[in-house]
């Protein structure tokens, strides 16, 4: 690994500058990879998932990262411009001259999850790619058969002084931390980023983390409870929960409880009318994964919770190979319990009832800053009160994880869901360096200027 890195940074160093239509070059071959390899992709990730429907992967995989790569390339001249934000200048310094480059950080080191394997991969790339980085990829190991087929057609596609991929489990993850990359990428979960922090401050190598956390649904008094419950019933069973932008759990106000979880499984059964060899309804990725769901149940069950599970009590997920769970919804729940401790990430619902609205964003403040946060209702004095009094990486009103469809909007966490971003300009800006370029007046200003010994006579004069 440590080769590849060296060779990427002298590719870098001698073929600067990474000309606009370099950039745009590798964005475009990496959206040729993914749209000429889609079907094999998606084969890859459902055999990977066990069961995971290729039209979801389609959706979720391709086409948005595609769309992102275009979104990109659209994007990139504005970007680019080192005009695209004018320094402002004193006057003292008339003649002299002021801007602001965005230049290449380097080599950027990018480790990515397994729930969107190919998106969580490549979309980041394009925005390195843009601000004209070259970049090594560390693919999950949990999707071992996309991670591989990346790996392949990656290096068919392009030259490892630009881009490569390397793979394996944790040991390798660790040692490629330790890499003194020009910047780092980690996806992944909160306990995992802070190694990565660590590790990479060894070198003082820059981190953007896009971690996890416990983003909450809140239905406000004014809400539409079937709209409310429809929604939520699809941000918490796509990819079967394994979204990091999944609404973790429930909050509504306590005379709306029977109808908040009444509309959600009416929202489960229209989608998914039967479970079992519907490969619209994703298994979880490994036995682990499954195990650990269970316990966050019996836990649950165990401290006196009312466990719900929707439709398929009649159907056998028993069979070990099928992976599936039912979207449980868990009512009565507690603050000991691991599910309002655990992010869940999986399609389990704890629903948390409150009073007034300022028990909820209480409720939202006692724990960790989410990812995301999801307020329901019309009401606009409540949505405010709820937006300004809480924190959260972003927010969608009257649905949950849309925001990230918006390529334009800042993609990130903040406190233990992240730090830095990628989407929109900020993204472009995260991967580059903002280089200040002064050019001296042909007056000589540091005498005018009085910067000039000796300051006896300019303190004088003033
Ligand atoms: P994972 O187990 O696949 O791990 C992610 C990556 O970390 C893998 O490439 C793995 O090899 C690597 N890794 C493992 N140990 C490491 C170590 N010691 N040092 C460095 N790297 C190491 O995925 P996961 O962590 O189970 O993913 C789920 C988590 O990711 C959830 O918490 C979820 O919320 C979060 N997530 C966040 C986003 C986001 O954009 N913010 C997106 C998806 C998932």
């Amino acid at each position: 690994m440590q080769a590849l890195l060296d060779a990427q940074r002298r590719a870098f160093i001698n073929s600067r500058p990474e000309r606009l239509d370099i950039r745009r070059d590798r964005i475009e071959r990496a959206i040729a990879l993914l749209k000429i390899n889609a079907e094999a992709l998606c084969a890859a990730m459902s055999a990977d998932f066990g069961n995971r429907s290729p039209l979801q992967s389609m959706m979720t995989d391709i086409a948005a990262t595609v769309g992102f790569g275009r979104y990109c390339l659209k994007n990139l001249d504005t970007w680019a411009q080192a005009s695209s934000r004018a320094p402002r200048f004193p006057l003292r310094l008339l003649g002299a001259k002021a801007e602001l480059r965005f230049e290449p950080k380097g080599v950027v080191g990018i480790i990515s999850p397994w729930n969107f394997p190919v998106n969580l991969t490549l979309s980041p790339l394009m925005q390195v790619f843009a601000a004209g980085n070259r970049a090594i990829l560390k693919p999950s190991e949990f999707t071992e058969r996309t991670s591989a087929l990346m790996q392949r057609l990656v290096s068919e596609a392009f030259d490892p002084a630009e881009l490569t991929v390397v793979t394996g489990g944790p040991d390798v993850a660790e040692a490629f931390t330790k890499l003194a990359f020009d910047h780092l990428v980690y996806t992944g979960s909160s306990a995992v980023g802070r190694k990565v922090m660590a590790a990479a401050a060894q070198n003082l190598v820059p981190v953007t983390l896009e971690l996890g956390g416990k983003s909450p649904a809140i239905i406000g008094r004014g809400a539409d409870l079937t709209k409310a419950g429809n929604r939520i019933a699809l941000g918490k069973t796509l990819n079967a929960g394994q979204i990091c932008l999944a609404p973790d759990y429930l909050l509504v106000p306590e005379h709306l409880e029977d109808g908040a979880i009444a509309a959600f499984e009416l929202g489960v059964r229209d989608m998914y009318p039967s479970l079992l060899g519907n490969d619209d309804y994703a298994s979880i990725v490994s036995d682990d994964h499954i195990a650990r769901l269970n316990s966050l149940v019996a836990d649950a069950r165990d401290k006196g919770a009312e466990v719900i599970e929707i439709n398929p009590a009649s159907e056998d997920f028993s069979s070990a190979d099928s992976r599936k769970m039912a979207p449980t919804v868990l009512r009565g729940v507690t603050k000991d319990m691991r599910a309002l401790k655990e992010e869940i990430f999986g399609p389990i619902l704890p629903v948390v009832t409150y009073r007034d609205i300022d028990e909820a964003i209480a409720f939202v403040n006692a724990g960790d800053r989410p990812l995301g946060l999801y307020y329901f209702g019309d009401e606009s004095g409540e949505r405010e009160r709820v937006l300004t009094r809480t924190s959260s990486g972003g927010v969608t009103v009257n649905d949950t994880i849309f925001h990230l469809t918006v390529d334009d909007l800042p993609f990130g966490g903040v406190g233990t869901s992240g730090m830095g971003c990628y989407h929109g300009e900020e993204g472009f800006r995260e991967f580059s360096h903002a280089r200040g370029v002064y050019t001296q007046a042909r007056v000589d200003v540091a005498r005018l200027a009085g910067f000039k010994p000796p300051y006896g006579n300019s303190a004088r004069k003033a």
